[in-house]
């Protein structure tokens, strides 16, 4: 009885955190940059996605390293291919908010089939035009999973 009021105290934290709290910095490239130097970029951040975005600086596109490594076989010319061509575009785009729980964070990452997500602040409602100001992983959720679990055994 214990164990299983415990557990569900675990997982109301869980449901608590915001995403605001555990966002981490987005790594950005302008959607007119080369595949080549994304591809640079995406190894000097050490990161698995890297985001696009339009000379307003508002989010247009996000790129996976699946995108660039199906770009780069057979592709010569990485140096002249811009982002925009391969990246997934609005208004195709899976976003979070920072006022949304890691639940609900998680649950569209795995719904979508997809690793990571923009956290966004909307400025106009119906014209997808969003700024950037994060991204959660699956590494953000399995870190805060571990956190919870370290907090309850102490
Ligand atoms: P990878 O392709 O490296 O396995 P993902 O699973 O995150 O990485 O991406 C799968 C596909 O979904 C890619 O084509 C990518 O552009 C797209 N994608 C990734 N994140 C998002 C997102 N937040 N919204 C929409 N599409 C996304």
């Amino acid at each position: 009885f214990n164990h299983n009021h415990e557990v569900k105290q675990q997982a109301e934290q869980f449901i608590l955190r915001k995403v605001a709290d555990y966002k981490a910095f987005p790594i950005v490239v302008e959607k007119s940059t080369s595949v080549y130097d994304a591809i640079v970029q995406l190894f000097l951040e050490d990161v698995g996605t890297l985001y696009a975005v339009d000379s307003d600086g508002y989010l247009a596109g996000v790129i996976s390293r699946k995108d660039l490594l199906r770009t780069a076989i057979g592709n010569k010319d990485l140096q002249e291919l811009p982002c925009s061509v391969i990246m997934t575009r609005m208004p195709n785009i899976i976003t979070v908010t920072p006022d949304e729980t890691l639940l609900e964070a998680a649950k569209k990452m795995i719904t979508n089939h997809i690793d990571s997500l923009p956290v966004v602040k909307e400025i106009n409602p119906g014209n997808h035009t969003y700024l950037l100001v994060g991204r959660i992983t699956k590494t953000t959720i399995t870190r805060a999973y571990l956190e919870i679990m370290e907090q309850n055994s102490v």
